[in-house]
């Protein structure tokens, strides 16, 4: 299903200067086919194709912007079951998560369709002093102009639409850099884009190396840089972004918690998927369960069989439900954070053996606050238990992070729900489901050290454009 090379996408055209990005099947280890790596003189033409862009774009009409936009949708339908596929080859994503991950892309795009005709301003009376008695104010949203994409190898198709479809739907122009562990998924959407009418220029797609990267980051003709992926890379990209806007999508530890009146069946089917879906590799995947001591030892059992009841395996098989993570590397390393944690005095509840990249799915107990496996992103297959008396005292211990994405809360307590919402320091709380849960048109972002400004289509669509003012005096 897959070819064995691809091109990169220059200036709305398919390119291929060469093939030097080998990407290998996450499962297999083997190459599975190459991409076409962008140099900097190649990304240069790119930002200069998006300079030359803006003003077409700019002019062009909501319907036209919704007719790219439908396009794509139509035909990610078409290729649905390719670009699953892709997914499971370059990511190691179970394939049932990788189709779950197609639907969504449909959904981003549906949502930026349906946003990309309602882009309101405001009529704003500015009588609001002898002064200005007479005046009236009009604002309007203008496209920022050419922006600039990096995105990560986690959700290689969705995360990179969280960025095209509102760029498209407010008409900025863009270059973007998909992670070159994983860039097909944007590949083949270039190719997508590549059928639309969108004038020269408006989007490349250009994998590239760390030096190319730096563009990306640096050159002033970029009005914003919108960046998903990791925190140390992000910040720094954002220390060296002159004078861009910039939006930060970054990483957690996400915590759960599970309270005495919880309904613990519901519960553990979605805490479950919410740590070892994908292996654990999403940035609000549950990393750290807090459950109340009147029902700790029961739910802890309850995990822990259900736990090792995960098939793990082959991605490409439909049964499987914990794939590779994303290199051996990565394996290692949290492997490593399970073992400084035992050593520290943890006690291993299930899993923790590794084989190449496919770690087991892993819970501990009693983690030192200030081992890595509790205080950094654990980002893969490993969640972490621990018990609470007090309502309070669990809120304290979720926000005892440097990280600040989303928390879940299983509780039936209305007041409970509220005093969570209100003291919990992130982007988001989620009542009776885990922190994992995402729709694509919710303002979705950090605080603290995950990140900066919000994705969610609406909330993106704001950050690609300037306010432009009108004040009329009448006379
Ligand atoms: P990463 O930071 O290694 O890479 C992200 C992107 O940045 C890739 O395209 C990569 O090639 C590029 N990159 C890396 N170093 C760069 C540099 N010096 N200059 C320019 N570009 C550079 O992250 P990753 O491993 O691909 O993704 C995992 C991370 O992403 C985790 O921390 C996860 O939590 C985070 N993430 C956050 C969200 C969110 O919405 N908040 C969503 C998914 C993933």
């Amino acid at each position: 299903m897959l070819k064995d090379s691809y091109p990169l996408y220059l200036n709305n055209k398919a390119y291929q200067p060469n093939a030097d990005l080998e990407v290998t099947d996450k499962y297999s280890g083997e190459v599975a086919f190459r991409v076409a790596l962008a140099d900097a003189r190649t990304i240069n033409e790119g930002i200069a194709g998006a300079v030359r862009a803006a003003e077409p774009m700019a002019r062009m009409a909501s319907f036209e912007r919704q007719a790219v936009l439908d396009h794509c949708v139509n035909r990610f339908r078409e290729r649905f079951d390719e670009l699953a596929y892709a997914l499971c080859v370059e990511a190691g994503k179970p394939i049932k998560d990788a189709e779950g991950e197609v639907t969504r892309l449909i959904d981003t795009f549906r949502i930026a369709a349906e946003e990309s005709t309602r882009l309101y301003g405001e009529v704003q009376p500015l009588d609001i002093s002898p002064r200005a008695m007479g005046y009236q104010g009009i604002w309007k949203r203008v496209p920022i102009g050419p922006c600039s994409f990096i995105s990560p190898f986690n959700f290689p198709l969705n995360l990179a639409a969280h960025k095209i479809a509102p760029a498209i739907a407010v008409g900025c122009p863009f270059v973007m850099k998909p992670a070159s562990r994983t860039p097909l998924g944007a590949i083949i959407m270039g190719e997508i884009l590549a059928e639309t009418d969108l004038p020269e220029g408006a989007f490349s797609i250009l994998p590239a190396h760390r030096d190319g990267a730096d563009l990306f980051t640096e050159d002033d003709r970029l009005k914003l840089l919108s960046f998903t992926g990791s925190p140390d890379v992000g910040w720094a990209l954002k220390a060296r972004s002159g004078r861009k806007k910039v939006v930060l999508e970054l990483g957690g530890n996400a915590a759960v918690i599970v309270d005495a009146d919880a309904n613990l069946d519901d519960a553990l089917e979605r805490i479950v998927f919410g740590a070892f879906y994908q292996s654990g590799q999403s940035c609000i995947g549950v990393q750290r369960i807090l459950i109340h001591e009147q029902v700790y030892d029961r739910f802890r059992d309850m995990l822990v069989a259900k736990t090792k009841s995960l098939v793990a395996g082959d991605p490409k098989d439909r049964n499987t439900f914990i794939g590779p993570m994303i290199s051996e590397g990565e394996a290692k390393r949290l492997d490593s954070w399970i073992q400084q944690a035992v050593a520290g005095g943890a006690t291993l509840l299930c899993g923790g053996r590794r084989e190449g990249a496919m770690l087991e799915a892993t819970l501990l107990e009693g983690v030192d606050r200030a081992a890595a496996a509790y205080r950094e992103e654990a980002f893969g297959p490993l969640a972490l238990l621990s018990k609470f008396s007090d309502f309070d005292a669990a809120l304290e211990e979720v926000n005892d992070s440097k990280f600040g994405l989303q928390a879940g809360i299983f509780t039936r307590d209305l007041f409970k729900m509220f005093d969570a919402w209100d003291r919990l320091d992130v982007g988001g709380v989620v009542i009776n489901d885990v922190p994992s849960y995402r729709v694509d048109n919710m303002p979705y972002g950090g605080v603290k050290d995950s990140g900066l400004g919000r994705e969610g289509i609406r909330f993106a669509m704001e950050d690609m454009t300037e306010i432009r003012n009108l004040v009329i005096r009448r006379t």
